[in-house]
């Protein structure tokens, strides 16, 4: 793979949608992404099923590149990592790569798809707050561009392993920044009870800066810091941005120049066109360039160079999820009824409603429907009662066994927390695009299942 080569990059104005942009309905009724109608996807391949539209999610990961090169093209210079655990596959890892992106792993699992990829290990990250010795070997003998310490233990741990390969280890620093942030606001107060981070409030950082310096097979290149997920404004990613400068600039007072800053991810995307719209990658990358520049003025310090870390910005609404309708029931609530449209899915391919309460929205994909909209709510198989895949949404009130539904914005978090709870067999994801559909991971089978069953 030639990684010098990127494509000429498509227009994206792409970061605004719920679907993804090659999504449209057809004059049969049907829905179709990139050209090819989602039925029969669903013919080929089953339900329920992933569908990526590539080019979708090539031009978000090139709009996050182009802003933050333009951002930064008088600084530091910058670099975009995608965070791989919000969906990877090795496809996947190298159209990242192919379009100028780095990729961060959390696991010995992400990195050794990157890998098999054939991306090298220098596009590389490495994080987690309990790496193994296997990962902290496999990152050192990978080569990759950092390793990101995220306690002081860590550090005895990585500069032992770095020593017996005989190797210095670039490591950044994983700071606490007190700042937290997710939803639609932020607090900016002690978000210091949580497992991730060296604390910056109370002077545990200050002791890793000086601790990895001192190590013999650490190189300390870069601070970092991630504030949480799902983020619509700017201003926590500011709040964060000037702690990490803070202690840029003390270390520089201790004589230990720290040449890069990672701002990590969580730039928010739309679920639900109820959601607010987020700021563009152009406004976020601006924002956090004019943080930078404001902390050489103040610090007289040479620009870092900075990177960042979106991962559901990239991918989530670049996928849909396809069910099958089974069952529908009407249920009386109060003042009204409620009709529950059960899908062949649910909790094992999308715990995010279960977990943190999300939203989607659902659109019938098989046909359009002249049938008035009813009071819906999309539930899976799965035997819990929140098992919700859309909790409220109108759906035309003739849907029926059969019927496909297709459920936007599930590339992030999607397949990736995916699980067999129940025993139910783990979706395909397949790739669309100009016409043609490209299956990337194929649907688990109960034989697979069994085949880890030892007897
Ligand atoms: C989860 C995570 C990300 C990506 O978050 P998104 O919300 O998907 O952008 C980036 N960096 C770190 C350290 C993370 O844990």
């Amino acid at each position: 793979m030639n990684l010098e080569h990127m494509p000429a990059p498509q227009p994206a104005g792409t970061v605004d949608g719920v679907w993804p942009v090659n999504a449209r309905r057809l004059n049969t009724g049907e829905l179709e992404v990139a050209g090819v109608p989602l039925a029969a996807i669903a013919q080929e391949y089953g339900t329920p099923g992933f569908v990526l539209d590539v080019c979708d999610m090539r031009g978000r990961a090139r709009t996050w590149v182009a802003a933050m090169n333009e951002a930064f093209a008088d600084l530091g210079g910058a670099r975009v990592y995608y965070a791989g655990k919000a969906f990877l596959s090795k496809a996947v890892a190298r159209w990242m790569a192919e379009d100028g992106l780095s990729i961060d792993t959390a696991s010995e699992g992400e990195l050794r798809t990157v890998l098999a990829a054939g991306v090298p290990g220098r596009y590389c990250g490495l994080h987690g707050n309990n790496k193994t010795r296997e990962e902290i070997e496999l990152a050192i003998t990978s080569g990759v561009a950092h390793i990101v310490i995220d306690s002081l233990d860590e550090i005895d741990f990585v500069e032992a392993i770095a020593s017996e390969l005989g190797q210095v280890a670039p490591v950044y620093l994983r700071l606490t920044t007190g700042v937290h942030a997710g939803g639609h606001e932020f607090i900016a107060t002690a978000h210091e009870d949580q497992k991730f981070g060296l604390s910056v409030s109370t002077g545990v950082s200050r002791e890793a800066i000086k601790r990895v310096a001192q190590a013999s097979h650490l190189n300390l290149i870069g601070l970092h810091s991630h504030i949480g997920s799902q983020i619509a404004a700017v201003d926590g990613f500011e709040a964060a941005a000037a702690v990490v400068f803070a202690e840029r600039t003390w270390a520089s007072e201790q004589g230990i120049d720290i040449p890069e800053i990672d701002l990590g991810g969580g730039y928010g995307i739309r679920y639900t066109s109820e959601d607010p719209q987020p700021p563009t990658p152009e406004t976020f990358a601006r924002a956090l360039a004019s943080v930078v520049s404001h902390h050489m003025a103040e610090s007289g310090l040479e620009a870092p160079h900075v990177s960042i870390e979106p991962g559901r910005s990239i991918i989530g609404p670049s996928m849909l999820t396809l069910y099958c309708v089974g069952t529908t029931k009407d249920v009386a609530i109060d003042g009204g009824a409620r009709r529950y449209v059960s899908v062949d899915g649910g909790m094992s391919d999308n715990i995010r409603p279960a977990l943190y309460e999300a939203n989607y929205t659902a659109a019938l994909a098989n046909r359009s429907s002249e049938a008035e909209d009813v009071r819906s709510r999309v539930v899976g198989k799965h035997c819990e009662s929140g098992d919700i895949v859309v909790r409220d949404v109108a759906l035309p009130s003739d849907v029926h066994r059969g019927d496909l539904l297709a459920i936007p914005a599930t590339g992030a978090y999607g397949y990736a927390m995916a699980s067999n709870y129940n025993m139910l067999t783990k979706p395909p994801v397949v790739a669309v695009e100009n016409g043609e559909v490209t299956e990337l991971i194929r649907r688990q089978n109960v034989d697979d299942l069994l085949a880890y069953d030892l007897g």
